[in-house]
């Protein structure tokens, strides 16, 4: 079943001036077509942000506890339909269903989070330094969003950005990625089912270049929340800062995880193998590095290619499978160039290496789980992110180089430690340079509450997730209200 799938600007469903649009197939299987979206540009951008400008006017007015029960009905929508979600997900980028359900589910969770987040959004009261005057600081909507988001996450990501843009009382602009346009439409309907104002949500599909561009330099857009490549992220960066916008970006991580001599290797196991192929490793806090205790490096080693061989691929659709194809050709490519150059470099492959044999895998863009060994810190399968199943072993002496080691890469995004020992778990905590640890935990299982962001060039400083994304999108208004009735000058009334 395929559908023509449109934009939604100004409170109406519309097809790109353009006349044209471009397919989205299943990479599980080439044949099934999911729908064709228009191949939108400028001129729809431009609508769109206008759109979102004139809503803005009073959607920043409606009280903010009003827009968070707009966004408790988001969630019972997305609850009722969790299963349909699901579904489209998985045929239109892969990822096997129980994973799809879980990207669904973090979408209701961000969406009633956001709901009691507009009955807080707190501001402070201070004591003023002169007498009969009160300070107050509050917290006020920016304007124009613009929300460009990946295909790794299509429910998750998009809804980590649009629900608290919108409970501060801001509008957005919504430009999904290219691979994953029926999820993002699918919450677009859910936004406008549950009563948000039209003109609130637009949605325009389109390229990188043709629609994500244009948004990040529409003088309008006041704004953007980008997740994505750095690559992207540098770019749109540099942009928007001649606007002197704001911007989150998340860009990308080369994640590892410790298992210390002390740890509990069935543990770890069963984290490595859910952290390194989980989402057929096209997550942004992928394991890519597991780095090993010399003590325990040749039996843990044994353990994961054993498992790993044993993991069933296939199309997500099949409850029974546990890893899903690369969301395209691009990507599978990606992944074979990476493992070529592994083999350059010296590193041994002890798993996989290769596309997946059998004529169930004809027709979609399956790898099998890939596994080296023998790497070094240095090698740049141990240093750039490859976003596919593949997974570098490295072996260490001690927690000191097991530290080193994890910390020496140009990202920061998640880690982790097994371990069962206390001193080392407390000095993982503070010494690893990472916006999350895990503690006998994989690299994967961010809480939509709690903040989600790396250090260093995984993004620029700002977090999504809990509560200090509300900051991120909202003006802090700094009131002074002076009721002495006489001109009281501040640091001079002393
Ligand atoms: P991408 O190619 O950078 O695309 C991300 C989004 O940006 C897509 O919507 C894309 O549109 C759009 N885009 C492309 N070129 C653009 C431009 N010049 N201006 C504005 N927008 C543009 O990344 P991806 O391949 O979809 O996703 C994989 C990457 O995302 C990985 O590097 C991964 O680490 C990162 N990621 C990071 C996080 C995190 O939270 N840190 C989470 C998930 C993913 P098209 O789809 O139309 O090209
Ligand atoms: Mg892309």
């Amino acid at each position: 079943m395929s559908r023509a799938y449109q934009n939604y600007i100004a409170g109406k469903w519309c097809d790109a001036e353009s006349g044209q649009s471009s397919e989205n197939r299943n990479p599980a299987d080439h044949d099934d077509l999911i729908g064709t979206f228009p191949k939108s540009d400028q001129r729809e951008v431009n609508r769109a942000v206008a759109s979102a400008k004139a809503a803005f006017k009073e959607w920043r007015l409606v009280p903010a506890p009003k827009r968070g029960d707009i966004l408790k009905t988001v969630g019972d929508v997305m609850t009722a339909r969790k299963e349909e979600i699901a579904k489209v997900m998985t045929r239109e980028m892969g990822k096997v269903l129980k994973e799809t359900r879980g990207d669904t589910q973090e979408g209701i969770d961000t969406a009633y989070y956001a709901a009691s987040e507009g009955r807080r959004l707190f501001g402070h009261t201070a004591p003023s330094e002169l007498p009969n005057k009160m300070n107050i600081s509050f917290r006020m909507p920016i304007g124009v969003a613009g929300v460009i988001t990946p295909w790794n996450f299509p429910m998750a990501i998009p809804t980590w950005k649009i629900f608290p843009a919108l409970v501060c009382g801001n509008t957005v602009v919504f430009k999904p990625a290219s691979d994953t346009p029926a999820t993002a439409t699918t919450l677009v309907e859910i936004l406008l089912e549950a009563g948000l104002p039209p003109g609130c949500i637009n949605i325009v599909h389109g390229s990188g270049s043709a629609v994500g561009t244009p948004i990040t330099q529409h003088p309008d857009v006041d704004v953007i929340s980008f997740t994505g490549s750095s690559d992207v992220g540098k770019t749109l960066y540099s942009n928007a800062a001649r606007q002197l916008k704001r911007v989150s970006l998340e860009l990308g991580g080369k994640n590892g995880m410790i298992v210390m001599d002390d740890g509990d290797l069935n543990l770890a196991l069963e984290g490595a193998l859910w952290g390194a192929f989980g989402t057929t490793g096209q997550r942004c806090t992928a394991t890519s590095r597991v780095i090993l205790h010399e003590k325990i490096h040749d039996k843990f080693v044994e353990m994961l290619v054993e498992r790993a061989r044993k993991l069933k691929v296939g199309n997500g659709l099949d409850e029974s499978m546990e890893m899903g194809p690369c969301v395209n050709e691009g990507q599978r490519g990606v992944v074979e160039e990476y493992v070529q150059i592994g083999k350059n470099e010296g590193a041994k492959l002890v798993a996989g290496g290769c596309r997946c044999a059998g004529s169930q895998y004809d027709k979609g863009t399956f790898y099998c789980p890939t596994i080296f060994t023998n790497v070094t810190p240095n090698m740049r399968l141990a240093q750039e992110e490859i976003f596919g199943p593949v997974l570098s072993v490295i072996k260490v002496r001690d927690f000191d180089e097991a530290i080193k080691v994890l910390n020496g890469t140009i990202y920061g995004l998640s880690s982790s430690i097994y371990t069962n020992d206390v001193t080392s778990a407390f000095r993982a905590m503070r010494d690893i340079e990472c916006g999350i640890t895990y503690i006998n935990g994989p690299t994967i299982g961010a809480e939509a509450h709690m903040p989600f962001g790396g250090f260093k060039q995984t993004g620029n400083g700002h977090r999504e997730g809990g509560w200090e994304v509300y900051e991120f999108y909202t003006e802090t208004k700094t009131v002074y209200v002076d009721f002495s009735g006489r001109l009281q000058k501040a640091q001079i009334d002393t």
